[in-house]
């Protein structure tokens, strides 16, 4: 069996404490690397344990060996459970044992018709939805499958407390995003062809020895063809590139994955294969060559480097200006069960902008005129100031700008010259933790959270 963590084990007891309220249907927000279907096992091992039964709904049959030996492992009656993916059991709906319990993977699909029969064909049974982003790209929320919400850790507590590995964030960007078209929500296949200059390959090995040189890299890419082209742009120049993808035998996957674990091969390339709960161990850094607009995506791309291990800094190289589109992956994230209507998605208040410094590529929340890692001095952002034709753009750029003379009136604070640098743990003084906030745009809530962590306040 796994030893619980204690955030895992909150999630467990929160999950128990909302149904005992009479709640029947939860999402349950955890950030990916932390551990759900571990949670997910826990849950069915105790529900088994009871004699009920459960059923477990997978989004991608490459996972189902995968959750069958940790739920195993965990000591799931498996007479009991049943896992498998949607497709499957909607085949099988009129022969499917009656599930007390159903736990649904990677929620944020579920409001595909298949998984709604799946979910409607068993009305008395608990549903727990599992995903990172409950958000869904048609802004379209989760109130009418859920009636509760269950918030995992931010990625900055995770950080703190070591249970993800602290992340540089470079985003060298190699794109002409106004070639980018939106087809269905997401970035045509056809368009990135177009946008991608052909010097992002050349440019992706470039900053990989610049900036992680001998580390085991992740690259995700649009196509396959352009994943293929990657591996090939790595192996010429000395460092051993693979690509993988669905075609990819199973037998040679096994050895490519081993053989990645060895050290053998350094950079894998692929599409979306390693994106949803497909395990990779050993990743340290990730290569983003694939723009997306899906926030899913991003941070299962993004935080793919981020699994602790002490004394690392995972690295994540952004060639295609993802970054600008949904803020650092640490940046802290609300979330709500309700659906956003068109203009407030569009706004997409929740995104601090980032800056990156020209000289490094590092990327950050700006404080001051200096970059934190190589202190080259920051120009005013040339497209902060720059007037493009695209109305929508000038308003963000007009956003940044504003936000860089606020930040600049703040620095004359002392305060805020005090925490340049420092992380959340680092912080002394509710007056610290108030300059934090306001710089990282969070919410009140933080700030009194963390008081209350650090022994700052009392609560009666
Ligand atoms: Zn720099």
């Amino acid at each position: 069996m796994f030893e619980l963590r204690d955030y895992q084990s909150e999630t467990i007891d929160n999950i128990y404490s909302e149904l005992k309220q009479g709640k029947r249907s939860l999402v349950v927000q955890q950030p990916p690397r932390t551990g759900k279907t571990v949670i997910m096992a826990e849950i069915a091992r105790r529900t088994t344990a009871k004699g009920n039964r459960v059923l477990f709904i997978v989004h991608r049959i490459e996972i189902v060996e995968q959750v069958i030996q940790t739920f195993k492992q965990q000591g799931v009656n498996m007479d009991l459970c049943k896992v498998g993916m949607v497709q499957t059991f909607t085949r099988r709906i009129s022969k499917l044992d009656k599930p007390d319990l159903i736990l649904i993977d990677e929620a944020h699909h579920v409001l595909a018709d298949s998984y709604m029969r799946i979910v409607n064909n068993f009305p008395d049974a608990i549903k727990l939805m599992f995903t990172a982003t409950p958000y869904r790209m048609s802004g379209q929320g989760f109130e009418e499958v859920a009636d509760g919400l269950i918030e995992g850790k931010q990625v900055s507590w995770l950080i703190d407390h070591k249970r993800l590995s602290p992340v540089d964030y470079y985003a060298p960007k190699s794109i002409n995003e106004k070639l980018l078209k939106t087809r269905k929500g997401e970035f045509s296949n056809k368009s990135i062809d177009e946008a991608i200059k052909p010097k992002i390959y050349g440019d992706a090995v470039k900053h990989y020895k610049k900036i992680a040189k001998g580390t085991n890299a992740i690259a995700y890419c649009h196509s396959v063809d352009s994943a293929k082209k990657l591996a090939d742009e790595f192996n010429q120049s000395g460092i051993k590139a693979v690509e993988v993808d669905g075609s990819t035998d199973a037998q040679d996957r096994e050895q490519i994955i081993t053989d990645f674990k060895n050290g053998k091969i350094k950079v894998l390339t692929n599409v979306e294969l390693f994106t949803e709960g497909l395990d990779l161990p050993g990743v340290d850094t990730v290569i983003q060559l694939r723009p997306t607009q899906s926030l899913s995506l991003y941070l299962q791309f993004a935080m793919r480097s981020m699994n602790y291990r002490e004394g690392k800094t995972a690295k994540i190289i952004d060639h295609v200006g993802n970054v600008e589109r949904f803020g650092l992956p640490t940046q802290d994230r609300h979330w709500t069960l309700k659906s956003k209507n068109k203009r407030s998605k569009k706004k997409k208040t929740d995104v601090v902008p980032v800056t990156v410094c020209s000289q490094c590529f590092s990327t950050f929340y700006r404080i001051g005129n200096e970059c934190p890692v190589c202190h080259a001095e920051l120009k005013v952002n040339k497209a902060e100031i720059d007037v493009d034709e695209n109305a929508e753009l000038t308003k963000i750029q007009e956003r940044k700008k504003a936000r860089t003379i606020r930040l600049q009136k703040m620095m004359k604070d002392e305060v805020y010259k005090n925490i340049i640098g420092k992380s959340p743990a680092d912080l002394k003084s509710m007056a610290e933790l108030k300059a934090y906030a306001k710089l990282h745009n969070y919410k009140d809530g933080w700030v009194f959270y963390q008081a209350k962590q650090k022994g700052l306040i009392r609560i009666r």
